[in-house]
């Protein structure tokens, strides 16, 4: 019996999806994560990110970042690990990834030369749950031939933009979900397409519509930060699909909550993790 492949995210069902913390609970239980962001004047993004990943209940979170970003990183997220690439500006190297439950790529990364090939390293050889964003897709749209090697059952968080530049302009909305549907069983892959109403699509085709969220989170950053719940999300355990739904759930009520508190106009993506916390609150 055939069902309806498209569904709308309740709240109720991300609440019965959070884990409930033990008493004798310790961090190792809840995964180490580690995320591949950062390059010169882009250190930004991957403080965003690793706020946003350590907000959402890791475990230990490693940043691995040029050389450029170090100090940046160790003095506004101290709670982070941070792994310095060989390169000054650049992600140039691929990271080891044992002992790592998780890995998202992309936030501020560039596309440098020493990029792209320092991306296919890493994809190439990456056997756990793995999250592709931002530059990490847009180098993808530049080689597409190199997208059948991603691995099964990614996941990539593209805006419209990052996602026609992969699949090709679309007239409208419906031509836009039904081409990442084909890309998404294509690559048996997850496929979150951010926006208002964002889509989480799995790699058998089903749609669940995100219903949080508003424009004032169409501001800089809003993206990294998700990248960084989700990355903590794959790291604690959750399954792609979970990681995927729960995150893009918390995400946007947590720019809910920036709105009420900064307003439609002033919020920053800075005040969506500060409204993580009470995000979080809510839903469990
Ligand atoms: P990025 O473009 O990568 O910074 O991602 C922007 C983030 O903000 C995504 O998670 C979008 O879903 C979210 N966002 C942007 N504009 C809106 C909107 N009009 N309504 C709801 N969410 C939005
Ligand atoms: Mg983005």
């Amino acid at each position: 019996k055939a069902k309806t492949p498209y569904f709308i995210t309740e709240a109720k069902e991300m609440h019965d999806l959070i884990k409930p913390r033990k008493k004798f609970a310790h961090k190792g239980m809840f995964g180490h994560g580690l995320l591949v962001a950062g390059s010169y004047g882009m250190g930004g993004a991957a403080l965003l990110a690793s706020k946003a990943c350590l907000r959402s209940g890791i475990g230990l979170l490693t940043v691995h970042t040029p050389v450029c970003n170090h100090d940046l990183v160790q003095a506004y997220v101290p709670e982070a690990i941070v792994q310095d690439d060989v390169h000054d500006r650049y992600f140039a190297e691929a990271a080891d990834l044992d002992n790592f439950q998780a890995v998202a790529i992309g936030p501020g990364l560039g596309q440098d030369e020493v990029t792209v090939q320092a991306l296919f390293d890493q994809i190439s050889n990456c056997y756990i749950p793995l999250v592709l964003d931002a530059d990490a897709l847009n180098i993808f749209s530049n080689y597409r031939n190199y997208l059948t090697r991603i691995p099964r059952h990614s996941i990539l968080t593209p805006h419209v933009k990052e996602l026609e530049r992969i699949i090709g302009r679309c007239s409208n909305g419906f031509e836009r979900l039904s081409k990442a549907k084909e890309l998404a069983a294509y690559l048996q892959c997850y496929i979150v397409l951010k926006g208002a109403w964002t889509a989480v699509i799995t790699p058998d085709g089903e749609t669940y519509f995100n219903p949080t969220g508003n424009p004032g989170m169409a501001t800089a950053g809003s993206g990294d930060v998700l990248t960084g719940i989700i990355l903590s999300l794959l790291s604690q355990g959750y399954t792609q699909e979970e990681a995927c739904r729960l995150g893009v759930y918390v995400h946007g009520l947590a720019g809910d909550i920036a709105c009420q508190q900064k307003g439609v106009i002033s919020m920053t993506s800075g005040d969506i993790i500060e409204a993580l916390p009470e995000a979080w609150k809510q839903l469990t």
